[in-house]
This record gives C-alpha cells, sequence and structure tokens, in this order.
C-alpha cells in the first residue's frame, strides 16, 4: 500500500511539475530561448594584485547590455566561477542619457569616451551636435597607441562614440567616413559594406589605406599583420556569434594588445562584447550565455597580461543593461540557470564596474558614467 502511495506521489509530482513548466512557457521555443546548461564549464584564471603605482596602460572592456544580472547567470552558468571574480575593486555607474532615463549604446558609449551626457542615439557629439573629443583622440595626442576592436560592425554606436561623430548613430555612411580623421592605431571589426558598398561609391577601405593603414579582411591577415596602423574590417556586417565565431576576438584583443605595447609612452585601448546586447534584445539566455563566456574568457587573458606588465589598469563595464534580466532558478553544481526578461530592449539601472591594476581604486563608488571618462583621462594624464 504504502509503495502504491509512493509511486502515485512521484507520478502526481512529475505530472504536476510537467504541467507547470508547460504553463510557464508559452511553447517548447521560449522554455529553450530561456533555460540553460552549460556543456563543458571552463578553467578561470588567478591573478594576484599589482604593487606598482604608474598607471602606462589602459584596457578599456565594455559588454555591450551586460548587466549585473547577466554576469551573475554567467557565473552560476560557469558552475561557480568567472575570470570576472579577480578584479579587487568594483564600482556601480549611472547611464542615463542627456535627454532620456533609458539610454542607448550611442548616448552610452558618448559619456565613457569622450566625459558628456549626450542625446539618446548620439554618437561622439554633444547635446547640440557639436563633435566631442574622445579618450582615444587624447590618448593619440599624448603619443599613447590607441585601438579599437569589437565583435559588431564598426560603424554601430560603441565603437562610433570612440571613432567617429554623428547626432544619429543610423546615419551608418557618414559614421564610417568619420575613421578617415580617427586617431586609433588598431582597429578591428565588422561592418565591411558601409566602407566599400556606399551610396556616394566611394571605396573608403582604399582611402584608409592611402592614410597609412595596413588593411586587413581576415584573422590570417591581423595574425600576420606586423606594421605600424591597422584597419581590420573581417566581416560584411557584424561578427557570427560566439558559437560560431569561435576564439577569433580574443585573438584579435590580445593582438591588439601585443601591437599596442610596442608604444613607449603607453596605450588606450576599448574592447567591446558587443553581441551581448543582441542576446538581451532577443530574450535568448543560451546565445546570451555563449557571449558572456567568450567576454569572460578574454577578461581572464588580460588579466594574466596585465599582471605581468604591472603597469596596466583593466577596467570592464557595461554601457547598459539589455533585456531586464533576472535570475529565477538554477543549479551551480549543474551549470543550469533559468532566467526572464522583462524587455525586449534596455533597462535603466546602474552598471557593474570591475577595476585592476594601478589606479584600480578609482573605480570604487558610486559614479556617473561619464566619470569613467574623466578617471582614465586623469589616471593618465591626458588632460
Ligand atoms: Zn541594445
Amino acid at each position: 500500500m504504502k509503495s502504491i502511495k509512493f509511486i502515485f506521489g512521484i507520478l502526481s509530482f512529475l505530472l504536476i511539475g510537467q504541467s507547470g513548466l508547460r504553463a510557464q512557457y508559452a511553447n517548447q521555443e521560449q522554455a529553450d530561448k530561456l533555460n540553460y546548461t552549460v556543456e563543458q564549464a571552463y578553467e578561470t584564471v588567478q591573478v594576484k594584485p599589482v604593487k606598482g603605482k604608474k598607471v602606462k596602460n589602459v584596457i578599456l572592456m565594455i559588454g555591450d547590455g551586460m548587466g549585473l544580472t547577466q554576469i551573475s547567470m554567467a557565473w552560476v552558468a560557469n558552475q561557480g566561477k568567472l575570470n570576472v571574480d579577480n578584479f579587487p575593486y568594483t564600482g556601480l555607474a549611472r547611464t542615463y542619457a542627456g535627454n532620456k532615463l533609458i539610454t542607448d549604446s550611442g548616448a552610452a558609449g558618448t559619456a565613457m569616451a569622450t566625459g558628456q551626457k549626450t542625446r539618446y542615439h548620439s554618437v561622439g557629439v554633444d547635446m547640440d551636435g557639436n563633435p566631442l573629443t574622445s579618450l582615444t583622440d587624447l590618448a593619440h595626442e599624448k603619443g599613447l597607441g590607441t585601438g579599437v576592436v569589437v565583435t559588431c560592425g564598426l560603424t554601430d554606436a560603441t565603437p562610433a562614440a570612440f571613432c567617429s561623430n554623428h547626432a544619429d548613430r543610423e546615419q551608418l555612411e557618414a559614421i564610417a567616413a568619420g575613421y578617415l580623421n580617427c586617431n586609433v592605431d588598431f582597429i578591428f571589426g565588422g561592418g565591411r559594406t558601409d566602407f566599400n558598398k556606399r551610396s556616394d561609391e566611394r571605396d573608403l577601405l582604399k582611402e584608409m589605406e592611402e592614410r597609412g593603414y595596413q588593411l586587413a579582411d581576415s584573422w590570417a591577415d591581423v595574425e600576420d599583420y606586423k606594421g605600424e596602423k591597422l584597419f581590420a574590417v573581417v566581416d560584411d556586417g557584424q561578427l557570427p556569434l560566439a558559437k560560431e565565431r569561435g576564439d577569433v576576438w580574443q585573438k584579435a584583443a590580445l593582438k591588439a594588445i601585443d601591437e599596442l605595447s610596442k608604444h613607449k609612452k603607453g596605450f588606450f585601448a576599448m574592447l567591446e562584447g558587443s553581441r551581448i546586447d543582441d542576446c538581451g534584445h532577443w530574450n535568448d539566455v543560451p546565445a546570451l550565455m555563449g557571449e558572456i563566456f567568450d567576454f569572460d574568457q578574454t577578461i581572464g587573458k588580460v588579466l594574466e597580461w596585465a599582471e605581468k606588465d604591472g603597469e596596466t589598469l583593466v577596467v570592464v563595464l557595461a554601457d547598459h543593461e539589455t533585456g531586464g534580466l533576472t535570475l529565477l532558478d538554477g543549479s551551480i553544481e549543474a551549470g543550469q540557470v533559468e532566467g526572464h526578461f522583462s524587455t525586449g530592449g534596455h533597462s535603466g539601472i546602474v552598471i557593474p564596474v570591475f577595476a585592476y591594476g594601478p589606479g584600480a581604486s578609482e573605480f570604487s563608488g558610486t559614479y556617473e558614467n561619464t566619470d569613467v571618462f574623466r578617471k582614465i583621462a586623469e589616471l593618465l594624464k591626458l588632460q
């Protein structure tokens, strides 16, 4: 009798459990997009704090749309470890735009690149549309090497905020033309058609070459690169998602650092995990985990480089959160997570900032995203 009750109990648990699960999701496709279990968790690095005080180089790593939940979720999914765990200093930054509470990558990127809040959808210009000087411009003026390495198109908002100027981020051809006047030595990303399949029929790739850039259209070209200035546009649009992309962005980021470190006065590099944001817009947890893992694995390699170097400040942050994501359930042991999104757009919460290396303590506390510019400019003595 007892065993019959027991079996009945298990059966009803399974049935209710199953129907409960079905009720929770509109369909299997939605359930698949909100749940993720890791296949093979990756090992993380452990770096020691640096002792020196001199800030020679700054590596700014932006996870586009990477809020605190995205990081917490990736930590669970990677069975309780991330390279982000290494950072001794953390802070929170407010992201609102100059004319709107919920920002976009244009206004947020501009705030970090130039120290000024601007209009939603503006890149590298002030509230009135006037061009602003960015960290890459200032670093270049001081004789530092500069680099921008992203997984999106180079005309996309975040790289555009560091390399170009326009009141409307949608004007991709005009933003592409802005690269001709940028002060960046090592450029890597996608968005080729904005440079060479244009309504004005100009070939900006050729024009970049005339300005002293070595061109590259694949990782193989980048790997072999030994010049002074590189313009690598490796895809017509964005780079593919991490699953298909493999470790090409990781390698490009490390190559940029190796090349830029040849500058005797130091360097400033902006490395963006651009496609974290797309996965938030799609409300797709598995794709999101793939992007954050790629970003975090790159963080591990960058930290190991910075530990050896001893004069490099590494700052990891987001420009804004995407998806209004929450972590509802999961298992650290199984590397399993269940998420819930509250929007297909961005949210307005503060974003986490992680800092390692000389000057890192400056990034503790709560501040404006524009202060990220100010802190970096001060530490590198750019102003
Ligand atoms: Zn977005």
